[in-house]
C-alpha cells in the first residue's frame, strides 16, 4: 500500500503548529536508534530518543553480532567502540564455510591484507555502551511522549507500528525457520576462526567470542525449522551439546553450552517506501535480513551514516529547507535502498540454492563453492562488500 503524498499521521507531529522543538523525533531505542541519536548529536541536532520502556523479566540477550569495518568505524567517532569491555569484542581473522557435498570457501585476513575480517560484539554489552555514550551526548533528551519535530526517524525494528501506520508498507516474508543463539565454549582455542555450515534444512555459525571464556568461547547462531528449533530448545543442556556436536563434526572442538538458549523467528523482508515528507525509516525497519550473512545490524548502522551525512549536506547547502524534506530525504532511501535490496537477495538466493534436494544442483553448489574458493579476485571482492555493507 503507497501513502498519500501528504500523508502525516496525527501521531507523529502532536504538538500545536508552530516551529517544532526539535530537529529530529527518534522512534525505537534499539541498535539502530541510538547509533542515530549519537550521530545528529555529535553533528549538532537537537535529538528526542521515543525509546520502549524495558520489559520486565525479558532473558538476557546472549546473541553475539559480527560487525564488519564500516560499522566498527562509526561507533569508533560516536566514542562507542573504545567503552566496550576488552572481552566482549573479539576479532575474526578466519572464516571457514562448509557446504552440504565436501564444498568449502576459506577467507583469511592474512591472505587479504587487512587487519580482521569482522569483530564479534556481545550484543548485550553493545546496547549497553550505546545507552551510556547518550547519557552524556549534548543535544538528545529522552522522551517518554513523542514531542513535535521536523523529522520523525522511526527505527522501531522489523514489527514497527509507526512504519505501518504511515502506510510504508512492507513486502515480508517469512522462512518459517528459527535462529537459536546461545554462548558456547570449546575445549580447544577459538584462533580468532569463524565457521559456517551451509545444509539443508539448518544453517549453523561459530562465531568466535572471548565471552564466557577467553581464547575458547563461540557464539552460535543455528537457524533451523521451527519445529526442530522447538525441538532443541526443549533438549537438556547435555542432549543439546550432543546435537551440536553432531552438527560440527568436532571441526571447532568439543563444544559446551556457556549460557541459556533463545530462538528468534526469521525473516525477510523491505518496506516498499522508505521516506515521506518529514518522515524516514532506518535498520530493521526498513529492511530485514536473515542472520546467516551476518548483515542486518550492519545495514542499519550503515543506514545511520548516509542519513546523518543527508542531513548535515542539506543543513549546510540549504538551512533554510526543513530536515523533514522528502526530496532531500529521497538521496538516502535511493543510496540506501540498492545495497539492502542486493544483501537480502543474496542471504535468500543462497537459503534457495541450499533448499534444492536434486543431486547435480548439490554437486554444482559445492563445486561453485570450492571454485570460489581459488578464486582470488573474487574472494576479495566478497571481502570488500562484506567489510562494508
Ligand atoms: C539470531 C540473530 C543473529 C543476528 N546476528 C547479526 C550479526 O551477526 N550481525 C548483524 O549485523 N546483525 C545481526 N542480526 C540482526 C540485528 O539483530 C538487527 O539487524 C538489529 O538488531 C536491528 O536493530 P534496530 O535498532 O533496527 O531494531 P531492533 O534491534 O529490533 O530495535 C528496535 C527497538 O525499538 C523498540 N520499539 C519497537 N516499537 C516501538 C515503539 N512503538 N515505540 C518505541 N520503541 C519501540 C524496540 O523495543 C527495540 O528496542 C541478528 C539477528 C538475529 C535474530
Amino acid at each position: 500500500m503507497t501513502a498519500p503524498f501528504s500523508f502525516a499521521p496525527p501521531a507523529l507531529n502532536p504538538a500545536a503548529p508552530g516551529s517544532p522543538t526539535l530537529d529530529v523525533l527518534i522512534r525505537g531505542g534499539g541498535p539502530v536508534g541510538m547509533g542515530l541519536a549519537l550521530a545528529l548529536s555529535r553533528d549538532g541536532l537537537r535529538v528526542g530518543l521515543l525509546a520502549a520502556a524495558p520489559k520486565k523479566d525479558t532473558p538476557p540477550d546472549v546473541r553475539t553480532y559480527a560487525l564488519n569495518a564500516g560499522s566498527v568505524a562509526l561507533l569508533g567517532e560516536l566514542r562507542v567502540w573504545d567503552a566496550l569491555p576488552e572481552d566482549a569484542r573479539t576479532a575474526v581473522h578466519d572464516m571457514r564455510i562448509h557446504g552440504d557435498g565436501g564444498g568449502a570457501i576459506e577467507f583469511s585476513a592474512w591472505q587479504q591484507g587487512i587487519g580482521e575480517l569482522a569483530w564479534i560484539v556481545d550484543a548485550a554489552a553493545l546496547e549497553h555502551a550505546l545507552g551510556e555514550a547518550l547519557r552524556y551526548a549534548p543535544h538528545v533528551q529522552r522522551l517518554t511522549q513523542p514531542v513535535a519535530a521536523s523529522l520523525t526517524a522511526v527505527c522501531e525494528g522489523k514489527d514497527s507500528a509507526t512504519r505501518d501506520a504511515l502506510g510504508a508498507g512492507f513486502e515480508s516474508f517469512a522462512y518459517g525457520h528459527h535462529g537459536i543463539a546461545a554462548r558456547l565454549v570449546s575445549d580447544t582455542p577459538h584462533h580468532g576462526t569463524a565457521w559456517q555450515w551451509f545444509r539443508h534444512p539448518d544453517v549453523l555459525a561459530l562465531l568466535p567470542f572471548d565471552r564466557p571464556q577467553v581464547d575458547h568461547g563461540f557464539g552460535l547462531v543455528w537457524s533451523q525449522p521451527q519445529a526442530e528449533a522447538e525441538r532443541l530448545l526443549a533438549l537438556s543442556d547435555a542432549e543439546f551439546e550432543a546435537a551440536l556436536n553432531e552438527a560440527t563434526g568436532g571441526a571447532a572442538g568439543t563444544l559446551r553450552l556457556g549460557s541459556p538458549r533463545s530462538a528468534w523467528p526469521l525473516r525477510v523482508g523491505q518496506a516498499q517506501r522508505w521516506c515521506g515528507p518529514g518522515w524516514v525509516l532506518l535498520g530493521d525497519t526498513a529492511h530485514a535480513v536473515h542472520p546467516l550473512a551476518g548483515q542486518g545490524l550492519n545495514l542499519g548502522l550503515a543506514d545511520v551514516r548516509a542519513l546523518a551525512r543527508v542531513l548535515v549536506e542539506a543543513r549546510r547547502t540549504s538551512p533554510w529547507k526543513s530536515l523533514g524534506d522528502e526530496r532531500t530525504l529521497r538521496r538516502y532511501a535511493r543510496e540506501r535502498s540498492t545495497p539492502t535490496r542486493a544483501m537480502s537477495g543474496l542471504t535468500d538466493g543462497l537459503l534457495h540454492l541450499f533448499a534444492q534436494p536434486s543431486a547435480p544442483l548439490k554437486e554444482l553448489r559445492n563445486h561453485g563453492m570450492t571454485l570460489v574458493h581459488h578464486l582470488g579476485p573474487l574472494k576479495r571482492w566478497l571481502t570488500a562488500r562484506a567489510l562494508d555493507a
